[in-house]
């Protein structure tokens, strides 16, 4: 059911009630000239959800027209991300470069009708005929050319004939517009490219203005929802498929694009991060990349929550980070199993314990939620994580210390006996003792505050723990004086390579999430090749800004 919850869908609903529509068709349109990120999961949601509610479809289309900069990787990763974030399109997928044919007869159409003509400028002439935003254009010393010369000239641009750059199509609009957009714009360049698509048919490629109206009415589609951007394009859009009378006329309507701070969203710097080898590849996981995210462990749920959350609007703005780690948080607190895992392991001897001792404890996997119990192996050494000992405590501390007692998460109370270091005075071992009167009670005689989390020693996995953090110092990367590549920040990837985990991580598996107890969410690397690695998904708090 489509509910008129923002300024698109009111309007859609009010389309469906007077009968304007009958049936809702949107598209997602993207170039495959690179990954999809979260601005595009927000376009997603909202082409595909608005189909969804009422009943309508919305068709995935690849705007190719691009040949030089696109490519079928980008195409295979581009379907998987919109199936993953659970969106099907209407039918198949849909290339706007299956619509060549039509393009091309609709722009002999147009030169027919003396709305469009063949330019023989030079593409720098052409540049400063355009004029500027204060300063009319000029017209083209071929804008009077004969109808039958155009027509003649197009043709043989299609067979051949030209270089690339030699000829230019070019609607016949008005080159003193106030909208630079309207002063004839080129409709079809020469390229001589081969294409993904449409191989060696083609040497010239219509222009994403004149491709886009077309592909839309071709399909049928209602309701054309871009970003903010294209606003200028719109008259352009209109006059088109005006001059093509024989097309239905989608409504384009613009929403804000999203951004999100801390990061970048743009195709062309994301490439520029993944070629230049400052990330890992399009799904590093500290991108905000679908595949990127995916790796990372966002469930597809927290990030469809975080595009409801955002919402639709007429302005731009900036989202802060903190709402999609919020989201993913939100989504993975109900199902996510817990587990424990030591990120720096220090040893932990439990002296009062035989040396064959082993006893399997039993913990629930959820808190709240039915997900059974595992068995957390006990023995006589275990790791607990290095932070959670100090020699000296700072203020407050209620963790393990010298002579100090601590809570085993899901065991026992220990306290700390001996402190074992090595000639440079770092601590290697501790020796304790175990009350083993406080399991699953505490002992009545005195108040033990601190609970660590720990692993057994002999029966823990080895495994390698990535908590990745903001990949930009700065707010506001891309509108910073300096380079976005300078604010990189250098912690955004710690690797602890020596971490272990408790037995029942064996079975881990990608994108299912875990909670580390007192550690944060992970989930098992998609590239972990049999191996155990886990990303960092989120911290279990907010502690960006904060000191920790
Ligand atoms: P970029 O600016 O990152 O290079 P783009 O707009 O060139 O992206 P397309 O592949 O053309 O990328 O985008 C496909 C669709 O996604 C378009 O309808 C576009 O408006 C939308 N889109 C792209 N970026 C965002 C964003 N940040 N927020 C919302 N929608 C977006
Ligand atoms: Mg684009």
């Amino acid at each position: 059911m489509l509910e008129a919850s923002d300024f698109i869908r009111t309007r859609i609903s009010d389309d469906l009630a007077s009968g304007k529509t009958a049936q809702v068709v949107t598209r997602f349109p993207p170039e495959p000239n690179g990954y999809l990120h979260i601005g595009h999961a927000k376009s997603i949601c909202l082409n595909f959800g608005v189909a969804r509610e009422a009943e309508g479809v919305c068709n995935l289309r690849f705007d190719d027209t691009n040949p030089e900069k696109e490519s079928q990787e980008y195409i295979d990763a581009i379907t998987k991300d919109v199936q993953w974030l659970g969106f099907q399109w209407g039918g198949a997928v849909r290339y706007a470069s299956s619509y060549f044919d039509q393009l091309y007869a609709f722009a002999e159409q147009l030169i027919e009708q003396g709305d469009a003509y063949v330019d023989s400028q030079t593409p720098e002439q052409i540049r400063e005929g355009r004029g500027t935003l204060v300063q009319p254009g000029m017209d083209s010393p071929y804008r009077e050319r004969p109808v039958a010369e155009s027509l003649d000239l197009f043709r043989r641009m299609k067979a051949g004939e030209f270089a690339d750059g030699a000829l230019v199509l070019r609607a016949r609009i008005d080159m003193r517009s106030g909208n630079m957009n309207l002063r004839d714009p080129i409709l079809y360049r020469i390229r001589h490219q081969q294409h993904h698509q449409t191989g060696d048919t083609w040497c010239i490629y219509p222009m994403y203005d004149y491709t886009h109206p077309i592909s839309d009415a071709l399909e049928g589609i209602t309701h054309s929802l871009c970003t903010l951007e294209f606003e200028a394009h719109r008259p352009l859009y209109d006059w088109l498929l005006n001059k093509l009378p024989q097309l239905p006329h989608p409504q384009q309507i613009e929403f804000a694009r999203l951004n999100l701070n801390y990061t970048v969203t743009s195709k062309r710097k994301l490439k520029q991060l993944v070629d230049e080898q400052l990330v890992s590849g399009w799904d590093d996981p500290r991108l905000p990349t679908i595949s990127g995210l995916r790796r990372r462990g966002c469930p597809p749920a927290a990030l469809r929550n975080f595009c409801e959350r955002v919402g639709i609007s007429k302005s731009d703005g900036v989202v802060d980070m903190a709402m999609l780690e919020f989201c993913m948080r939100d989504e993975l607190e109900l199902t996510a199993p817990r587990a424990m895992a030591v990120l720096k392991p220090l040893p932990v001897t439990l002296t009062n314990l035989p040396e064959d001792h082993l006893q399997m404890l039993h913990a629930s996997r959820h808190p709240n939620v039915d997900m059974g119990e595992r068995e957390i192996p006990f023995t006589p050494t275990i790791f607990i994580d290095r932070s959670d000992f100090e020699e000296v405590p700072p203020k407050g501390f209620k963790r393990l210390i010298p002579g100090g007692e601590v809570r085993l998460r899901n065991a026992y109370i220990i306290r700390c006996d001996d402190v074992v270091k090595d000639a440079d005075g770092l601590v290697t071992e501790l020796r304790c003792s175990v009350d083993l009167a406080t399991l699953g009670v505490n002992p009545t005689d005195r108040k033990v505050k601190g609970v660590v989390h720990w692993v057994s020693a002999s029966h823990s996995l080895p495994a390698e723990v990535r908590v990745y953090d903001r990949l930009f110092m700065d707010a506001a990367p891309d509108r910073s004086e300096v380079d976005y590549r300078e604010l990189m920040n250098p912690e955004s990837l710690v690797v602890y390579a020596d971490a272990r985990v408790e037995p029942s991580l064996a079975n881990a598996a990608p994108e299912q999430g875990h909670q580390f107890e007192r550690e944060g969410y992970f989930c098992l690397d998609n590239q972990a090749d049999g191996r155990l690695i886990f990303n960092r998904t989120v911290s279990l708090r907010d502690t960006w800004g904060k000191a920790s």
